[in-house]
C-alpha cells in the first residue's frame, strides 16, 4: 500500500512537471524542456570556416555563456579575416569597388537587430547588436547605419583588400554580373546556438554576392529569410542565393516547419522543396542556384540541407566540434 502511495505521488508530481514546462519571466513566456534529453550547449554554422567560429562560440557556450554573446563572438572570426572574400573586412565589393556588408542577430527574447549595405566597419554584427540594443529600431541600412556605428565608437576603416580590389579590376572587364552556386567553399556565415541554459540565439553575417548591384541586399540581415530564432522551437541560417532565400522568407519557414513538429532535418528539405518548386513555376534553371539552410531545436537536435551538392556545415557540442557535408537536392 505505501509502495502504491508512493507509487502515485511520484507519478503525480511527474505529471505536474510535465504541465508546468512553460514558466513566465519579466520578458516573457520560456519553455522548460525535460533535461536530460536536451543535447546542451551547441552550436552550428555555415561553411568551412564555421569550424573555427563554431571555437570562439564554444568557448563561451562551455562556460555557461549567453547564446547571444557565443554567435556575436563566433562570427566575428570570419568577420575581421582577411583572407575572407565573403564576409566582413576583405569581402568582395560590388560592382562599383565598394565593400556594403549585410547582417543580422536574434536573440531569445525575440528581439532582433540588423544592418544592410553597411560599409567601412569592420563588424558589422556588433552593429547589429547596438541597433538591437539602443535603438528603437531594427534595421539601420546605409549611411544611416554607418552614421549610427561612428556614434556608438565603431571605427571607419578601408574594407577593400588588395586582393579583392584586383577580383575587381578583372571582374570589371567583362562586368558580366552572373551569381555561380558554391563558386568556392565559403560565403554568409549564419550561427545559431543552444546555451546551457536552454536558450536560443543566432547571427549572420556576409559581403553578400561579389560584384553585386550597389545597394543590393540580400537574405542575411533580414529576419525571417537569412535568420530566424524562436525560443520556444529552434532556429535557422540560411546561404546561398539571398533572392531565393527571400522569396520563400526561408529561416522563418523552417522553424514554423518545427513548430508543426518536423525535425531540423524535415523541415530544412521542405524549405529546399519550396525553393525548387518555385522555381521550376518561374521557368529558371536549378543548376543556377544555390541554397543551404541549417537549423537547430530546442532539443539541440539539428539539421541542414541544400539545393546543389557542395555546402558543409560546422557543428561543435560536447562530443567535439566537427564539419558535416550536407546532402542535397540536385542528385
Ligand atoms: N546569402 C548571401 C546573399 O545573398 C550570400 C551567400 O550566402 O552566398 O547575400
Amino acid at each position: 500500500m505505501e509502495n502504491r502511495r508512493n507509487f502515485l505521488k511520484t507519478t503525480a508530481t511527474a505529471a505536474i512537471a510535465l504541465a508546468l514546462n512553460s514558466f513566465k519571466t519579466k520578458e516573457g513566456l520560456q519553455i522548460r524542456v525535460e533535461d536530460q534529453k536536451v543535447n546542451k550547449p551547441i552550436v552550428i554554422s555555415t561553411w568551412n570556416f564555421g569550424v573555427q567560429a563554431n571555437g570562439a562560440a564554444w568557448t563561451i557556450l562551455k562556460n555557461q555563456g549567453r547564446a547571444l554573446d557565443a554567435v556575436e563572438a563566433g562570427v566575428k572570426i570570419p568577420e575581421g579575416d582577411a583572407s575572407e572574400r565573403s564576409v566582413g573586412y576583405g569581402g568582395r565589393p560590388d560592382r562599383d569597388g565598394k565593400v556594403t556588408l549585410d547582417s543580422c542577430i536574434m536573440d531569445e527574447f525575440s528581439n532582433i537587430g540588423s544592418v544592410a549595405a553597411l560599409e567601412h566597419i569592420k563588424h558589422p554584427v556588433s552593429v547589429a547588436r547596438a541597433v538591437m540594443e539602443k535603438t528603437p529600431h531594427v534595421m539601420l541600412v546605409g549611411d544611416g547605419a554607418l552614421q549610427f556605428a561612428l556614434s556608438q565608437g565603431f571605427e571607419k576603416e578601408n574594407l577593400l583588400v588588395a586582393d579583392s580590389e584586383k577580383e575587381w579590376k578583372e571582374w570589371l572587364k567583362t562586368s558580366e554580373y552572373l551569381p555561380k552556386a558554391n563558386i568556392e567553399n565559403h560565403d554568409t556565415i549564419g550561427m545559431i546556438a543552444l546555451d546551457a541554459h536552454g536558450n536560443l540565439s543566432g547571427a549572420c553575417t556576409t559581403s553578400g554576392m561579389a560584384f553585386k548591384m550597389h545597394g543590393r541586399v540580400g537574405d542575411s540581415p533580414i529576419i525571417g529569410a537569412g535568420l530566424y530564432v524562436d525560443n520556444e522551437v529552434g532556429a535557422a541560417t540560411a546561404t546561398g542565393h539571398g533572392e531565393e532565400v527571400i522569396r520563400i522568407v526561408g529561416c522563418h519557414l523552417v522553424v514554423e516547419l518545427m513548430r508543426q513538429g518536423k525535425t531540423p532535418q524535415e523541415a530544412c528539405e521542405e524549405a529546399v522543396a519550396r525553393i525548387v518548386k518555385l522555381t521550376h513555376n518561374r521557368n529558371k534553371n536549378l543548376n543556377d542556384i544555390q541554397v543551404g539552410f541549417i537549423a537547430l531545436n530546442k532539443k539541440g537536435a539539428y539539421g541542414a540541407y541544400c539545393i546543389q551538392r557542395g555546402f558543409n556545415f560546422a557543428v561543435n557540442d560536447d562530443s567535439g566540434n566537427k564539419l558535416v557535408n550536407s546532402d542535397y537536392f540536385v542528385k
